[in-house]
């Protein structure tokens, strides 16, 4: 991401709206080269006249992020959401138009968790009946016999951040803890002293409470039901502090009433908020609450604090790894940059040699990838799409997170592997091929110089910096000399010079680092000189 053109103030403007936590928003003030707008919640058509002026936009959750929204920010480049859920954004729209989109899934954990134990023994010591009992004037104590944690067996679905953290908390009260969780390697089972169910079933069949702790997928949509409500033992409590829909909201309240459960919490309902006549309102030895979950000063600071960093690198440090539409990758986003540069260059190189040699359609692009960049394929291989697409696409709304969609909608086939033949732990090779051609570019990426290594046959030994010039010729004397000496008449600056060849009088190519650019004029002047087959010039653009 380029910043746009200086015009006197600061070069980032940042729209934050929806009562973002102050000390997220100082984080954003400080920084000079940001300028930082404060709205309350907008109504949306305001928001639309608005949002053109804004490269960035910080909210919650009370402001929609919609599709005509996106399409009516030409500036936008991140959009920041202060909490989990993005349900309020266009995701698929924003991953189209190749704005990232950044949420803070980690500074609720704690609050969730801790809300759990709190409501548990709220529903367990009948707490709301017991004050409601005081606040009218009463006295009934044997009326509010409770039941306590300790011994109860804790059943948790999704062993992730609040699962964990719920785990953590359930040792405290003395609580045999299980967990299901099919995506979760042992060893984390182990770590937080969890056994770990075979199967939901299973789970269910021992669990004397059950909390729900999974992200709303197709998967989870309805996951427990009538059938799971059944599995459970007599008396069992449910906790539902993840999403509506979880649960199935008519099959628990059937189960409450028929005394079937001892009792339920929900934090998170189908429909929020929930129907003021809604069923469950009146459903026995249920504990409700208006999705509190995150609700506490703490967490919302530490979202806003979490996100409002997260924008500030995605603007100024071109840092999208906290893009939830960009491609993941294992390691850290700084530690592949330069392979990330390296391979979009040499993408860009082998398209435009082969352009140049006739060949406009590119079908497939294959990335292979050293072993110590073998966590990082996907963004790597976002990055050789994005400089494939960058001669061909208009590239105001090219990046990382919408290069993959770009090419996969102009049928470009994309593929990554890894490979330990390419002759450093650091290299990757760029194939583009379209039809009977194809071109292969290889490059290195070690810290702080990444090298072109490769192109086609020809072993380069070349920094691909502002502009590269491919020149194919016959191995004949004096070629050199004339390139140099055209350059340097037309005022062109030769940063690196060279010449490869697979034998002597053979075919020859020459990679030539220059300042500046190189114009169309010039080109067609190397491409006069005698002997001179083909000439590429590649303007590498920056992420
Ligand atoms: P997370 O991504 O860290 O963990 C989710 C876990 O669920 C993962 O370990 C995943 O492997 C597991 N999982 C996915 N599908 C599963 C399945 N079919 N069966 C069993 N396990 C499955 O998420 P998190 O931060 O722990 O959040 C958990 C839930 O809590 C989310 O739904 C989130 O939206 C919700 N949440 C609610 C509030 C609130 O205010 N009540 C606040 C924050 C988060």
């Amino acid at each position: 991401m380029a910043p746009p053109e200086g015009d006197g103030r600061a070069p980032w403007r940042v729209l934050v709206t929806d009562q973002v936590d102050p000390e997220g928003v100082a984080l954003l003030r400080e920084e000079p080269a940001l300028q930082v707008d404060e709205r309350p919640t907008l109504p949306p058509d305001e928001l639309l006249r608005r949002i053109g002026d804004y490269d960035a936009i910080v909210g919650r959750s009370a402001t929609r992020i919609s599709a005509e929204l996106l399409r009516n920010a030409p500036r936008l480049r991140v959009v920041g959401r202060a909490g989990v859920g993005v349900d309020n954004i266009a995701l698929d729209a924003a991953t189209a138009l190749g704005i990232a989109v950044i949420n803070a899934p980690a500074g609720n954990t704690v609050a969730v968790a801790e809300l759990v134990f709190g409501a548990l023994i709220g529903l367990l010591r009948q707490l709301p009946a017991a004050a409601a009992s005081m606040a009218a004037g009463r006295w009934d104590r044997s009326q509010f016999m409770g039941r306590e944690l300790k011994g109860k067996t804790l059943g948790i679905v999704g062993l992730g951040r609040i699962g964990s953290e719920v785990a953590a908390r359930a040792h405290a009260f003395g609580m045999p803890v299980v967990a299901y969780d099919p995506y979760i390697a042992e060893e984390r089972f182990t770590a937080f002293r969890v056994r770990r169910a075979p199967s939901l079933d299973a789970l269910l069949a021992e669990s004397n409470i059950v909390t729900l702790h999974v992200p709303l997928t197709d998967e989870t949509r309805g996951l427990i039901g009538r059938r799971e409500l059944g599995r459970l033992p007599a008396k069992s409590v449910v906790v539902n502090m993840a999403r509506g829909g979880v649960v199935d909201e008519a099959a628990l309240a059937a189960a409450l009433v028929a005394r079937e459960l001892r009792g339920a919490v929900l934090d998170v309902f189908e429909h929020e908020p929930l129907a003021a006549d809604h069923p469950l309102r009146g459903a026995p030895n249920l504990l409700l609450t208006p999705h509190l979950g995150a609700n506490t000063v703490e967490a919302q600071r530490n979202v806003a604090r979490d996100v409002c960093l997260a924008v500030r690198d995605a603007l100024l440090r071109q840092d999208l790894s906290r893009s939830i539409n960009v491609a993941a990758s294992d390691g850290g986003w700084a530690e592949l940059h330069a392979a990330m540069v390296v391979a979009r260059r040499a993408a860009a190189v082998a398209r435009a040699v082969l352009a140049d040699q006739g060949m406009r359609a590119v079908r497939a692009l294959t990335l292979r990838v050293g072993p110590e960049l073998a966590h990082g394929g996907a963004p790597l291989l976002a990055a050789a799409a994005t400089g494939v697409l960058e001669g061909i696409l208009e590239t105001d709304r090219l990046n990382l997170i919408n290069a993959r969609a770009l090419a996969d909608a102009r049928g470009i086939d994309l593929a990554v592997g890894t490979s330990a033949e390419l002759g450093h732990p650091r290299a990757l090779e760029v194939t583009l091929g379209g039809g009977m051609q194809q071109l292969a570019v290889t490059g290195i990426a070690a810290e702080g110089s990444p090298r072109l290594t490769r192109i086609g046959a020809f072993h380069v030994d070349v920094n691909p910096r502002q502009t590269l010039l491919v020149l194919t010729n016959h191995d004949v004397p004096g070629v050199i000399g004339r390139v140099g000496t055209l350059l340097g008449e037309r005022r062109v600056n030769i940063a690196e010079y060279h010449q490869a060849r697979l034998a002597q009088g053979g075919d020859a190519l020459a990679a030539i680092s220059v300042d500046g650019s190189v114009d169309e004029d010039t080109r067609r002047a190397l491409l006069d000189l005698p002997d001179v087959r083909s000439a590429s010039v590649v303007h590498f653009r920056d992420f």
